[in-house]
Order: C-alpha cells, then structure tokens, then sequence
C-alpha cells in the first residue's frame, strides 16, 4: 500500500463492497479497510437475504428509492454473473378482517413508490396460490426475492480488486484527522498503527458508523447521527415443514415495530426459517434467546397452522443499526457529503439498516456521483 489515497472506504460489508467496484477506476487510488478477517462478517451476513421490492418506505425517501432501484440492479447483476437468487415473490397476509385495510395502505403506499405487479388476493386466491397459508386475504408482490448475499458480496470485491482496489483486513480505522484539505486516516492492524492520507472518506462502517463520524469530530447526537441496536433473531424451521410454503410470507406489519414483523424466508435450498423479531439492546453480541420461542411459535401458527412447536430451532441473530431509537418514527438512511459540517470529501453513510442489502447497489451509484463532486472541488 502506498500512503496516499484518493479515496478510503470504511468497512467492507456489503454496502463498501458495492461503493469499492462502483468508484474504482484507473486513475484512483482506493482503499477498502476492514477490521476483520475478512468481508461481510457481520450485518451482511446476518440478515433474511431478501431482495425487498421497496413496499413499505415512506414516498420519495432514500429507502424507498434505492430499494427500488436496488431491486432491478440487483436482479440485473445477478443475471449477467450467475449470483445465486430467486425471484419467488412474496404475500402479506392479513388473518382478520380488520388487517385489510392495513393491506389496502400498503397497497397504496408500494404504487405510489413504483412497485411492479403488487396485487390484492381474496382469501380464495390466497388459498389457491399458497394452500398451507391461512388469511383472509392478502397483498402478493411478485418483484420479491431472495439472494446469495456471500455471493453477491464475492462478486462485488472481485470487481473491486480487478479495478485496483487495494483491500486491507485486519486493519481497522482508528482516528480520522483533518490535514491541509484532506484527511489523516490513523488505523491499526498486526503491525502496529500508521497513518496515511486520503482526499475522500467514505464511512461504511454498519454498526460502528456513527463512531466513525464522531472520529472526524461530528456531534453524532447533536446531528441525529446516533445509532441504536435493535436485534433480530431467526429460528430454523424442520421436520420437513419447509417445503410447504412457495413463497415468502409476512404478515401485517404492527405499527412501531422496528422490522417487518416476525415472517417466513426461504433460503435458496428452500430452508424455511423464522424471523427476525426485534427488540433494542444496549451492546451487540449474537446469541439467540432461546426463550423466545414460544413468542416466534406463536406469531405465525395463525399464519401456518401446519407449524409445530417443537419444528423451531434457534438459529442466528443480526443487528440493526438504526437511527430512530425505541418508540420514534420512521428515519431515513443518511447519505451525505459532509460539506455543510466543514468536511468536504467526507461521506457519511450511517443507518443503513434494512433495505441495505437490497439498495446496496443504488447506494453505490449515489454515493459515486458524491465522490465524482467531491474529486471535482
Ligand atoms: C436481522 C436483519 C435482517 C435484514 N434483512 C434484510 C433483507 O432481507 N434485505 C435487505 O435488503 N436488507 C436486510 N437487512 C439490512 C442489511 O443487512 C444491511 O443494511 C446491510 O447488510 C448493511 O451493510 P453495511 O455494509 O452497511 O454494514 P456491515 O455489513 O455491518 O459492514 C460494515 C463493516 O464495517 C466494518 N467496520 C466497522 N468499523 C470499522 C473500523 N473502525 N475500521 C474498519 N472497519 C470497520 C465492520 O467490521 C463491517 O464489516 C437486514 C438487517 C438485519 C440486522
């Protein structure tokens, strides 16, 4: 590694993966740092894999708009290198009466976003469509799907080196310095610490985003950068239960929960499994609660009457990173070059919960016409 960069991206989960294959070029020197091991070991690879189609986020927020341009660049990606998905579809499943206006909300909501193909089901259709599934009625979208997220994550740091990306792991960012209009990026890695420069810093750093930005001297509080841990926990579905659902299924999502409520994923072996649920934590570790289980049992029986008890079992748990603390409203991912804090070339990227793996590759357009701006100045 030579000590100047023109660009430095923090974290190699999924979301500085995509960054790295999208700003790379010739003429840059990029670096990808990574505290761990390697890539993608922790959200990226703890979370239901699904290629959301962008239902659920308010109009003309960045969720919704790189949700949905994320969904067909993702599916284009995955076509042209042979990553690993289905594009199965899923339904919302109402189990009362009094949910179906929640569904016809919905509805309303994922046209107004641009969704393709979202269709109300009769409890008829319902039944014909996916027989083990008990409603009374239900909102299918058909752009839904699920995806290798290793692969697609492998495919995005091949691309990132082939364009002269330089990938460090083990190497973690450990003060951030403003320098003669650039910036002093310390890290530690085996060897000890050293410190090099950079023009532009991309923060991509997941859960860790807001230290990040506080390293560079952002009040994280004062500027509602703060992150605030909300756990997701999955169980396996067994005993050959897994096979008798086609699609994804959710239900109707409750008001202030901090996910989509806890629904059915299929993996891309068809494994069924449960989840996530969510709840805030003060640290993050990611043992799953086995004592859960009666509650994950009891919030889709209604849904799949077929499921027993004893076919759960606790699998894996991942952690949201999210800016509205317990209670609050919805909030939108931040994407921003920091010019306005005195920072220029400094891009934050800080509450990227879900749908990040899905907007993973929109957010990298975004973010390179950021830097493009940032090289320009
Ligand atoms: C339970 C759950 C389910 C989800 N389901 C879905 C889904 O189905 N579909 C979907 O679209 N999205 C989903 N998401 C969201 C999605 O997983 C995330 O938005 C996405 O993985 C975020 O990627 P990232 O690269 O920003 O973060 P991360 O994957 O967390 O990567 C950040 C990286 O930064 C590194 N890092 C941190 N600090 C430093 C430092 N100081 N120096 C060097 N490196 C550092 C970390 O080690 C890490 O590797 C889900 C999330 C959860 C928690």
């Amino acid at each position: 590694m030579s000590y100047q960069a023109d660009i430095t991206i923090i974290g190699a989960g999924v979301v500085g993966l995509a960054i790295a294959s999208r700003v790379a070029s010739e003429d840059r020197e990029v670096y990808l740092l990574e505290k761990n091991e390697t890539f993608g070991q922790e959200t990226s690879s703890r979370n239901s894999e699904v290629i959301h189609a962008g239902i659920y986020y308010p109009e003309g927020s960045l969720k919704a708009k790189t949700c949905l341009e994320g969904n067909i660049l993702l599916y284009e990606l995955c076509q042209k290198y042979g990553i690993g998905h289905r594009k199965l579809g899923k339904i919302i499943v109402a189990t009362h009466d009094t949910e179906v206006d929640e569904l016809e909300i919905l509805l309303k909501r994922g046209e107004s976003n641009g969704v393709d193909g979202l269709k109300m089901l009769s409890q008829q259709e319902l039944g014909k469509l996916e027989p083990s599934v008990k409603g009374v009625a239900a909102l299918l979208s058909p752009s839904t799907g699920i995806i290798n997220s290793q692969a697609l994550m492998r495919y995005f740091l091949g691309s990132a080196i082939d364009n002269g990306v330089q990938v460090a792991y083990r190497t973690k960012v450990v003060g951030i310095d403003k320098a003669s209009g650039e910036y002093k990026v310390r890290v530690e890695d085996s060897g000890g610490s050293f410190s090099f420069m950079s023009t532009v810093i991309i923060n991509c750093a997941g859960l860790y985003s807001d230290e990040v930005a506080e390293m560079i001297g952002v009040n994280v509080a004062k500027v509602g950068y703060k992150l605030h841990y909300c756990k997701g926990e999955y169980f396996s579905v067994g005993n050959g239960k897994d096979k008798l659902v086609n699609r994804l299924v959710y239900p109707v999502p409750k008001t202030g929960e901090g996910g989509h409520g806890i629904h059915v994923t299929l993996d891309l072996d068809r494994r069924m499994r449960l989840g996530p649920n969510s709840h805030y934590v003060e640290k993050i570790d990611y043992l799953v609660d086995n004592s859960q289980k009666r509650a994950f049992y009891e919030s889709v029986v209604k849904i799949l009457p077929f499921i027993e008890y004893d076919d759960l079992e606790a699998e894996m748990a991942g952690i949201r990173p999210k800016l509205q603390a317990e209670g609050e409203d919805f909030k939108d991912f931040v994407i921003n070059h920091e010019c306005d804090k005195g920072l220029p070339g400094f891009i934050n990227l800080i509450g990227i919960e879900s749908p990040g793996l899905t907007s993973a590759p929109a957010i990298a357009k975004y973010v390179s016409n950021l830097v493009n701006e940032a090289l320009k100045n």
